[in-house]
């Protein structure tokens, strides 16, 4: 689950985290009053989605005066945000963060994230903030400095310390990072998170330490015990389809191509994605439907996967185990019968109850393409969903 910048902030401030003083609008007047509030200028408006990649985008701005703050945030709100995160489609905005504007020295980074090599979560600094780490990694890989922390003793000052002499931060600026990734090290393992990052970490004129930006993502399976994080959930960022997915406890992704998938079980809905595209198309969502599922949540499935308007094509792959075959048949055919089935539906189905499955879809009187196996339903649902 992601959270927005000021939602992050708020969340790091409570474990001592120095951030600048602000507050999210949601209108212009609330934005203006915001920034009337603060009493110093500059002031910042940033549009408040959950992508980065905001400042190139046009989302980010500095204001020197209230005219300015009432005009960026008119132009902001509302807008349609588009970053290399968000992909082309962008992300409307619909709300801001006001904030107090600092004046930067110098802009680093940090970052706390697991690592699946080591098994571990990994502090990851550098003297490079502001611009994507990735393109920090991939360029210039030396000025990014990591430490492994040991889950059983936890993150400690010295690794800390060793990052920061080792980016050539000054001493007096060394004891302040280290306070400061301890705190947001206590925030992480608090939170259940799975990525805390501080793009930019800056050094302010003054000398002082700042978090300028804050992201967090969170482990979904932890969410049951971090009631604080679900309440920052903000439905309007999110797939409408996965939202409902999740209502009835579905494991839904929404992906680009155009070959709608129903499947029940992980692994075979993995590898049906993989035979799709083997046999040329692109693959719609991974749905796996579950092994316990009725036929009123195949037919929740089937609508989500039918409200896609880039699915050309549906293909029901189902080995009938705990789920049996007459079941998924139901609920194709109750789908079937409320919601317009204007695409091409190609059915593969094995295992227990196939017989009565299959002969409940061939009495249903829907235009159904049944296949043998799985390569032959790859076949046959990436010809229809190319209109062949
Ligand atoms: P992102 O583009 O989505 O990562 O958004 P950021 O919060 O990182 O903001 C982008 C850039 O805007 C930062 O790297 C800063 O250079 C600039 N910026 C943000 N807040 C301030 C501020 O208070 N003062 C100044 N001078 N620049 C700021
Ligand atoms: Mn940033």
């Amino acid at each position: 689950m992601k959270i927005h910048e000021y939602q992050a902030k708020e969340l790091l401030r409570r474990f001592g985290v120095p951030t600048p003083e602000g507050k999210v609008a949601t209108t212009v007047e609330e934005a203006v009053k915001i920034g009337k509030d603060l009493d110093t200028l500059p002031v910042v408006v940033k549009a408040q989605i959950h992508a980065g990649g905001r400042g190139k985008g046009g989302g980010v701005k500095v204001c020197r005066t209230l005219d300015e703050v009432q005009h960026w945030a008119g132009q902001i709100l509302g807008m349609n945000l588009v970053t290399h995160q968000t992909g082309p489609e962008g992300q409307s905005v619909k709300r801001l963060l006001v904030e107090q504007g600092v004046a930067i020295d110098k802009e680093l980074y940090v970052g706390l994230t697991l690592d699946r090599d080591t098994k571990r979560v990994t502090l990851m600094a550098s003297s490079e903030g502001g611009t994507e780490i990735e393109e920090v990694a991939a360029a210039t890989p030396e000025k990014i400095q990591r430490a492994s922390i040991d889950p059983a003793v936890g993150l400690m000052a010295y690794q800390v310390r060793d990052v920061w002499f080792g980016m050539g931060l000054e001493p007096k600026l060394v004891g302040k990072a280290t306070k400061m990734c301890m705190a947001l090290y206590k925030a992480f393992i608090a939170t259940d998170a799975s990525i805390v990052e501080i793009n930019p970490l800056i050094i302010t004129k003054d000398g002082d330490l700042l978090a300028l930006d804050a992201k967090m993502n969170f482990d979904d399976n932890a969410l049951f015990r971090q009631a604080d994080v679900v309440s920052f959930r903000d439905l309007d960022e999110e797939d409408p389809k996965e939202i409902e997915a999740k209502v009835y406890d579905l494991s839904y992704i929404a992906l680009e191509g155009n070959v709608g998938c129903m499947v029940n079980g992980a692994g075979l809905a993995m590898a049906t994605m993989d035979i799709i595209k083997h046999c040329g198309g692109q693959p719609a969502n991974f749905l796996d439907v579950g092994g316990g599922a009725n036929a009123e949540k195949v037919k929740a499935a089937f609508s989500i996967i039918l409200r896609d308007p880039e699915v050309k094509a549906v293909l029901v792959n189902i080995f009938g185990g705990i789920m049996k075959c007459d079941v998924i048949a139901e609920g194709v055919i109750q789908a079937a019968k409320e919601i317009e089935l204007n695409v091409p539906v190609v059915v593969r189905l094995e295992g227990t109850n196939v017989e009565l499955g299959k002969k409940m879809l061939n009495e249903s009187g829907l235009a159904l393409i049944s296949a043998d196996d799985m390569l032959d339903a790859a076949k046959k649902v990436v010809a229809a969903a190319q209109g062949n």
